[in-house]
């Protein structure tokens, strides 16, 4: 008998030859500045490579840790707060199949692709979903929801804070969360681009589930999320009768690692330890100079585009400061210009899903100086290289004068 004759079967699957990372990575590393993921500082990288047992002391302390850290950028005092294996959409499915099954009256604010996404998720358990469209580029009138609450009388609204596909910012959510609480309402808040880059006070604004991913807003890597259900909400996910599909995104399963130190799944530990890292840089910097930052950020990128002579896709009333979109010049294509920026000056950023812009992301490590002058000065260079006629030092100047408050 040869030592192995399963490898020389007719069927057998020979052993490829690939290329390693090295070979395939660019030498320098792109930098990140599209709607996410987004670059991560030193610490956070550094803690992704630590492997450790997902249960014991040490464990128990990282994860209680996370959650004391999250309540502060939640803005809650709830206790329950859990971490996700899985994207910020993992959270989106825990929020919505833990709280909505056969049956359940949803009312879905529709600003967009994301926002969207919570209501087919509503459908797919079972829920009577109804979609409050909204047009592209604006946001809804608080008269046109108050009508919407009383016409479909959700036991569940979902919204989005900024939906970062069209860059439109939901400015009225506080009021919008009063609305549907005084109905009667639980509010599920999609979070997942703007947590730590604007206010949100789950427990002040009255909202009942706040959902967010890693790889946005906060800094860390994707595949770890978290969400924070109030006191309200979790009354209803320990009160259903009605079993949950999803094992692993089963709230009650979930207490059991997030609240027990007991197993429910091997937790992501290295994506655990990195969210940690993450979050510690948002309370050593504090939420009122994290949002300071963003905000003047955003709003010096916003003026060096605009110097530029391209256009801003969002109207300024519901512009979304987390993500900026921009109108491509006719006779390109949103394809065309991330190749080109990304080819020539190794910056990446996005398309957006069929809309004819381009998208900057200003979330977490994308808001710091050198990395604007850098992306300002690439898009510039790349229009030009595409035959678009644009101000470039105008744009730099500009960025300029934003970032150092017009002096
Ligand atoms: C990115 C994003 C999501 C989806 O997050 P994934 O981690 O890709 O699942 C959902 N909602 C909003 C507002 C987002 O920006």
């Amino acid at each position: 008998m040869p030592t192995s004759s399963f490898n020389v079967a007719p069927t057998a699957v020979p052993c490829p030859v690939v290329e390693s990372l090295d070979a395939i990575l660019p030498e320098e590393p792109l930098l990140m500045m599209g709607a996410g993921p987004v670059p991560i500082p030193a610490a956070v990288a550094k803690a992704n490579t630590i492997v450790i047992n997902h249960l014991g002391a040490t464990m128990v302390k990282v994860i209680s840790q996370v959650k004391t850290m999250a309540r502060y950028v939640f803005q809650t005092h709830s206790k329950w707060v859990l971490g996700v294996a899985g994207p910020g959409s993992a959270a989106m499915e825990m929020a919505i199949s833990n709280l909505a099954w056969e049956g359940t009256r949803v009312l879905s604010i529709k600003n967009g692709f994301f926002s969207g996404r919570m209501a087919e998720m509503g459908r797919r358990v079972g829920a009577q979903v109804s979609v409050l469209e909204v047009a592209d580029r604006s946001v809804a009138g608080l008269e046109q929801i108050a009508d919407a609450i009383r016409r479909e009388r959700p036991e569940i609204v979902t919204i989005v804070q900024g939906e970062t596909s069209n860059t439109v910012w939901n400015y009225q959510l506080k009021d919008i969360a009063a609305l549907a609480k005084a109905a009667g309402a639980l509010v599920i808040v999609d979070a997942v681009c703007t947590l730590s880059t604007m206010p949100l006070a789950m427990d002040a604004w009255g909202i009942d589930a706040v959902i967010t991913g890693g790889q946005k807003g906060l800094s860390s890597i994707p595949g770890v999320s978290l969400i924070a259900f109030s006191d309200a909400a979790w009354e209803r996910v320990k009160g259903r009768t009605a079993p949950n599909a999803h094992w692993c995104l089963d709230a009650s399963l979930a207490e059991n690692f997030w609240h027990n130190a007991g197993y429910h799944y091997t937790a992501p530990v290295s994506g655990v330890l990195a969210l940690h890292e993450a979050l510690r840089l948002v309370c050593a910097e504090t939420l009122e100079k994290r949002f300071a930052r963003h905000l003047k950020c955003s709003v010096a990128l916003q003026e060096g585009v605009t110097a530029l002579g391209l256009q801003l896709y969002a109207p300024k009333e519901c512009r979304l400061n987390s993500v900026v979109g921009i109108e491509v010049p006719p006779g390109l294509s949103p394809g065309d210009v991330c190749a080109h920026i990304s080819r020539q000056h190794q910056v990446e950023i996005s398309g957006s899903f069929g809309l004819p812009i381009v998208r900057i992301g200003q979330m977490g490590e994308q808001c710091r100086e050198h990395n604007l002058f850098r992306t300002v000065h690439a898009l510039g260079r790349t229009m030009v290289d595409l035959g678009v006629k644009v101000d470039l030092p105008a744009g730099v100047a500009a960025l300029e004068r934003g970032l150092s408050g017009g002096k």
